[in-house]
């Protein structure tokens, strides 16, 4: 019996929710997955009731699931994601950017995916006024951080059926001591995973090589902000960031959520596309059926992925891929697919 905890979210948060739940349920009925998703209370409402994102509860029944799955936080985001990447030490961001029939992006070949680094850089917090005018922040760089986060992208890259590439991003010709350093430890796995074609990249010439040939690039590993950045414009060359799922992995526990957030512009509209929260629900079926070696899991992650393409190929989409469906129809339509699969 697998525990998932489950964050509801804000904004178009519970709509997709919902959507994604009749999808997990049809999924593990037709597959025989037992599986019990518990409720976690987080976000904008857990703030107004008990004064915390996170509160201490929600905390100890994410640690105590086999895996959560998390919709769009709102004005509380950083309070729950950020800090639930550290203490649960979820050091890779996964997010994969690929084209699905009928979506509008800028070619039809994409298939890539993203390995960002989740626990240093830039964005460790270590910011200072240095007097009034002027300010710092701080890199951070480990050796420990950058070994595990390219010996993840290059097993990665050998589990799946792409282009057996990695392409490792940095400014190491400016920032010579700390993305020198996350260069080195790419080489370094790089050399023990030959199998695998291995280059390197300018942060900036990757952001203008994911415009100009998106098709060509397989497993990308970067530091945090690079990643956080390259991910948002993959995501849009490859459609719809309503199509944009994402995985927060650890050594024990893992986190799977939309690369999106709370869209309040379209919360409550029934309109909101459900994909990227049923797609980041297919990352957890694929990590759960390696983790306890699952064959039933694999097989709900390759139907969440055939049933979409069915679905898509019909047209039956919400309005930020053109179509006219609402977040419901998708849903259910899907659940057909899986009745069918
Ligand atoms: P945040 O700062 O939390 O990222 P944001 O408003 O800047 O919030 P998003 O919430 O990601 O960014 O929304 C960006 C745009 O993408 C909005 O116009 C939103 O409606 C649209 N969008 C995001 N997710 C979806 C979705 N699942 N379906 C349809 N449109 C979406």
């Amino acid at each position: 019996m697998y525990r998932i905890a489950f964050i509801e979210g804000d904004g178009i948060g519970p709509e997709i929710s919902r959507a994604t739940r009749v999808v997990l349920d049809a999924l593990n009925a037709r597959l025989g997955i037992k599986m019990r998703i518990i409720d976690v209370e987080a976000g904008d409402s857990a703030l107004a009731r008990y004064g915390r994102a996170l509160p201490e509860h929600s905390l100890d029944t994410i640690r105590g699931s086999d895996a959560c799955i998390k919709a769009p936080i709102g004005e509380s985001a950083a309070d729950v994601i950020v800090y639930l990447r550290r203490v649960l030490d979820l050091y890779a961001n996964v997010r994969p950017a690929k084209a699905y029939p009928g979506m509008r992006g800028l070619r039809d070949g994409i298939d890539l995916i993203i390995v960002r680094e989740n626990t240093e850089d830039i964005y460790s917090g270590l910011e200072y006024d240095i007097g009034s005018d002027a300010s710092i922040a701080i890199k951070v760089t480990t050796k420990r951080a950058c070994m595990r986060i390219a010996e993840y992208a290059f097993k990665l890259a050998e589990a799946r059926d792409g282009k057996r590439s990695v392409v490792a991003v940095h400014k190491a010709n400016l920032l010579r001591r700390t993305d020198g350093l996350f260069a080195r430890c790419c080489r370094e796995v790089a050399s023990r995973h030959q199998s695998i074609r291995f280059s390197e990249m300018y942060v900036d010439a990757c952001a203008m090589n994911l415009i100009r040939n998106p098709e060509a690039f397989d497993v990308i590993v970067t530091m945090n902000m690079y990643g956080d950045i390259l991910s948002d414009e993959a995501a849009q060359v490859a459609g719809s960031l309503g199509m944009a799922p994402s995985a927060n992995i650890g050594d024990t526990y893992a986190i799977f959520e939309p690369a999106h957030g709370s869209a309040p512009d379209i919360a409550g509209k029934g309109i909101a596309n459900p994909l990227s929260l049923i797609l980041s629900a297919g990352m957890m079926y694929e990590w759960l059926a390696s983790k306890h070696n699952d064959a039933r899991c694999a097989e709900a992650s390759k139907l969440v992925e055939v049933s979409i393409r069915s679905v898509l190929s019909k047209g039956i989409a919400t309005p930020d891929l053109g179509g006219r469906s609402s977040t419901e129809e998708v849903a259910d339509a899907i659940v057909e697919e899986i009745k069918r699969g």
